[in-house]
């Protein structure tokens, strides 16, 4: 007898509870959510400032030690985001960065948004300074940039909050 096999499938699901590390970064985290704060690190030997912070430098592998920078710095290099995950597409068209935070040697990148985004709003030179959401997580979505002639207009939304 010859009979063409059918395999009987149930569909179902898995749900997964983890939690991660954020490691040696996590203080950078934890001052972010607890206080606003941006935190770089500063090698030990050539003083040059991390940001994102590195818990050793890259330059010379020495360690380097926790500094608080301001909340604000000038955009490096930007583009516009028409497309993206299910996180950011409330946002969609914003935009996103290099910054140079001030007193850093390095840039992160980050997001910035703008009430009326359009290219000048983020061109390289441009101040920027950080506007912080009122609930954070400790993620890097706990806070992203806004031109500075636009940041009294949105530390004054119900959502966020300025840099403490
Ligand atoms: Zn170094």
């Amino acid at each position: 007898m010859s009979e063409k096999f059918e395999a009987h499938e149930i569909r179902d699901r898995i749900v997964i509870n983890y939690k991660y590390t954020m490691g040696g970064q996590s203080k950078f985290f934890i001052e972010l959510m607890k206080n606003k704060k941006i935190l770089g690190t500063r090698c030990k030997k050539c003083d040059k400032v991390w940001m994102p912070p590195r818990i050793n430098c890259s330059d010379c592998f020495e360690d380097t030690e926790w500094i608080e920078l301001k909340p604000e710095g000038e955009i490096l290099i930007s583009t516009i985001a028409w497309f993206t995950t299910s996180a950011f597409i409330q946002n969609v068209p914003y935009a996103m960065g290099f910054i140079k935070i001030e007193g850093a040697d390095t840039g992160m990148l980050q997001g910035i948004f703008s009430d009326n985004l359009v290219p000048t709003k983020i061109k390289k030179g441009k101040k920027v300074k950080a506007v912080f959401n009122k609930y954070r997580e400790g993620k890097m979505t706990d806070f992203f940039f806004v031109p500075e002639e636009e940041y009294e207009n949105w530390i004054s939304k119900s959502d966020f909050e300025g840099g403490g």
